[in-house]
């Protein structure tokens, strides 16, 4: 990960700590020296890292998928996560990001010290990316100059037509944080217009079919205790509007809500089981989480 301040982390949650500063050195040179990094990989492969306790990651996969995917030590990063600034159009109640922040990350360092050829999976992510100029002009010369796929992580909610035909064209896997079923419930979560989200959502859609693009349309849910009793119907709009994918996360207060909501768990779980044994059910259910929950 490398965040709006230039500083580059081993992991995309920002920890364990700062490696160095991509304004300092190239990506190579911060892989191959980095004390700080050969004592995170000490102190990892003896199961003592201080933040693996709560790491997201022990939800998605279990411990032998884990221990393949911490395999060996590449000499550089394959997967890089850039965060190019906290700024956003949106200010969800669950959002611990500055949103109001002006520091957007100097891309120019980016796209210099980092040799992209080397790297497989690419995320940008804010803030709200289409609400950073350096963010999308990042992005615009990453998928034309570099020719790489790029995956997003963005609100939906400042995607144009002409932006939408990039985002499509760029390949990668687009995930836009919906986190509602309901226009009241998305007004409760971040004040904006539901109708507009579920429009883009459609647009994107229709274009990457259209364009027969590899691109993925990821419609994301974040289970927070406002949302909750939407999840399954969170399934129904995904699939009703040709998502392919459907990815559920968490925040912590909606872990703790439904640990203490049994009568709602009961009735999601039966709804849910039903939806994903329903054939006509088409889109990609991410079922981590909500196994993990108690609701699959
Ligand atoms: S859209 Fe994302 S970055 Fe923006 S306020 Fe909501 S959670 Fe935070």
């Amino acid at each position: 990960m490398i965040n709006c301040y230039g500083k580059v982390f081993s992991c995309c949650c920002c920890a364990p700590w700062p490696l160095g500063s991509i304004y300092k050195n190239t990506l190579s040179e911060i892989w191959a020296k980095s004390p700080r990094l050969k004592l995170a990989r000490w102190l990892s492969s003896r199961g003592a890292l201080h933040c693996f306790s709560n790491c997201f990651m022990r939800f998605i996969y279990d411990n032998k998928k884990l221990a393949q995917r911490c395999k060996g030590s590449p000499a550089h990063p394959k997967r890089i996560m850039v965060a190019c600034g906290d700024f956003c159009n949106y200010k969800c109640i669950m959002c611990t990001a500055d949103t109001g922040s002006s520091v957007y990350l100097n891309t120019e360092y980016v796209k210099k010290n980092i040799d992209w050829s080397k790297v497989e999976k690419i995320v940008l992510t804010g803030g709200e990316i289409l609400a950073i100029a350096p963010a999308k002009e990042l992005f615009l010369w990453l998928t034309r100059e570099e020719k790489k796929k790029v995956d997003i992580l963005s609100n939906g909610s400042l995607i144009t037509p002409e932006w939408a035909e990039y985002l499509v064209r760029g390949q990668g896997c687009l995930s836009i944080s919906v986190n509602a079923a309901t226009a009241g419930t998305y007004k409760r979560i971040c004040q904006g217009d539901f109708s507009r989200i579920i429009e883009n959502l459609k647009k994107l859609v229709e274009l990457k079919r259209r364009l027969k693009t590899s691109s993925v349309i990821r419609f994301t849910f974040t289970i927070i205790q406002e949302n909750a009793h939407e999840i399954a119907d969170a399934i129904v709009l995904a699939n009703d509007l040709g998502c392919d994918v459907l990815g559920f996360g968490f925040a912590t207060s909606g872990r703790e809500f439904l640990a203490r909501q049994q009568d709602l768990c009961r009735q999601l779980k039966a709804r849910i089981t039903q939806l994903v044994n329903d054939p006509k059910v088409t889109v990609a259910i991410e079922k981590a989480y909500l196994t993990e929950a108690g609701l699959l």
